[in-house]
């Protein structure tokens, strides 16, 4: 078996610095390395830029044990590796195309300081074809004595579960067009027990986006029907769980609510429908999911002002901000449309998070943040639910009770049994069920 490798994780974001302290805990020797210094800083003072459950331990105890360290200095990190992960972000640009700068100056820098050969690795979520332009470029540009290959290898982590995810993954899929290059970042997962699939670099890249583009499609398919429940009196939670037992279907991302938010799969699929434009196709389901998932947050604040009545001036708790429990991440997360949406109906929005309050107040500078529930609710005109965290679940809901000027509770992700909340005196508004008064 292969030594432990010498691996440089450009870019230490929610995946970079998991997969690195991951591979680093798999007995590899990596350094992180990220342009904002702060971040960087941070680390090395052994504070996490993020919250994740677990890095923090795993990533002290790799820095303790000389696998793990961190800079800003991307040159001294690609002379020093023969593996380069790029982990930076591929935002989606105005018009609707995959922002490639970052990768594209981390391409540039690996050109610029490599002077041994290299595998180069892409884990940022790319569009097909990105992964031979740049091996066309890197061979251009780098000195011609060396050998650089790149290698995809998607990445399917969750934020919230990320470090699990990473060590029991699904599949690992190494899109190579060298196969010894796919070998030796196949031998790096060697201490999984996973399915590996091997693919050309295209089919790597599309595995990506069709996975995040096709459980999007789940989430926008139970929202619709969830809509047709609240229409014909049905119940959209046994609706899903009657369509899960089937083996074809299965019970995941059955969840009906306000709809899928967060760095992903808003982006990817996006990125995929563009990506299907630039080829002269017309990606017809998949139009209809973003359009669907928008509606989905839209429907939502109407349903609160049906609910509520005159919204404006009235004091509405909303509970969750992160796009999904377990992360401090809140990009693009339907709590902050659904927040927008209340703030222009004139309501006065009290915003509680187990984590991502810190992150909040900057992206919200006049909204009223708390991170004490019972703060939020005390004398509240409905309590809206917008992120399943388990905090909220466990929340003495008799004394929120007594504490909320009106009972109500208008949940978005349909987090309690409607009879358990009217026993105790809610009037109880979810997703594609009856409401229990
Ligand atoms: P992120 O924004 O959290 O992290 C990216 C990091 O890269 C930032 O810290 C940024 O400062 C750094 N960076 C940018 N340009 C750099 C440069 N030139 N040199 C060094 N550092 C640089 O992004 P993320 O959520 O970790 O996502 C990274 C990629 O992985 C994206 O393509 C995303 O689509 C994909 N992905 C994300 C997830 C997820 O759950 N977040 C899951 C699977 C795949």
């Amino acid at each position: 078996m292969r030594e432990a490798e010498q691996i440089a994780v450009i870019g230490a974001g929610y995946v970079g610095l998991v997969s690195g302290a991951c591979f680093a805990e798999m007995g590899h020797r990596v350094i992180c390395v990220d342009q904002a210094e702060e971040k960087i800083a941070r680390l090395q003072q052994g504070e996490m830029p993020i919250y994740e459950p677990d890095l923090e331990e795993l990533v002290t105890s790799n820095v303790l044990a000389n696998r793990l360290s961190f800079t800003s200095q991307i040159g001294e990190a690609v002379r020093s590796s023969d593996i380069i992960i790029i982990a930076v972000g591929t935002p989606t640009l105005d018009n609707g195309d995959v922002d490639m700068s970052q990768v594209n100056s981390v391409l540039a820098s690996i050109a610029a300081n490599a002077i041994t050969s290299k595998i180069v690795v892409m884990k940022s979520t790319v569009p097909v074809g990105s992964g031979s332009l740049a091996e066309q470029y890197l061979r251009l540009l780098a000195a011609s004595h060396i050998e650089i290959q790149v290698v995809s290898n998607p990445e399917f982590l969750r934020e919230g579960s990320a470090i699990w995810d990473t060590f029991h993954p699904d599949r690992i899929v190494i899109g190579a067009k060298h196969p010894d290059a796919g070998a030796r970042i196949a031998a790096l997962h060697a201490s999984l027990r996973a399915e590996l699939l091997m693919t050309d670099r295209e089919s790597a890249e599309l595995i990506k986006y069709a996975s995040n583009a096709f459980l999007a499609t789940k989430i926008s398919f139970i929202n619709e029907m969830a809509n047709v429940c609240e229409k014909v009196g049905a119940n959209v939670s046994l609706v899903a769980k009657g369509m899960g037992l089937d083996r074809r279907i299965g019970p995941h991302f059955l969840n009906a609510g306000i709809g899928y938010g967060g760095s992903c799969f808003p982006k990817d699929t996006k990125a995929q429908l563009k990506l299907a434009q630039n080829i002269d196709y017309d990606f017809k389901i998949l139009r209809s999911v973003i359009e669907v998932n928008h509606l989905q947050r839209e429907r939502f604040v109407t349903k609160i002002e049906q609910e509520v009545g005159r919204v404006s001036g009235k004091k509405i708790a909303v509970l969750g901000l992160a796009f999904k429990p377990n992360t401090d991440d809140l990009r693009d997360a339907p709590a902050l449309d659904i927040i927008a949406g209340l703030q222009q109906l004139g309501a006065v929005v009290h915003a509680y998070d187990p984590a991502a309050v810190e992150h909040a107040s900057s992206l919200f500078p006049g909204l009223q943040l708390f991170t004490d529930p019972y703060a939020a609710l005390d004398e509240a005109d409905a309590v809206v639910i917008t992120t399943e965290w388990e905090a909220i679940r466990c929340l003495n809901w008799r004394l929120i009770r007594s504490l909320v000027k009106e009972p109500l509770i208008v949940d978005g992700r349909n987090m309690f049994e409607p009879n358990d909340m009217r026993e105790l005196g809610f009037t109880y508004v979810s997703i594609g069920r009856k409401t229990a008064a």
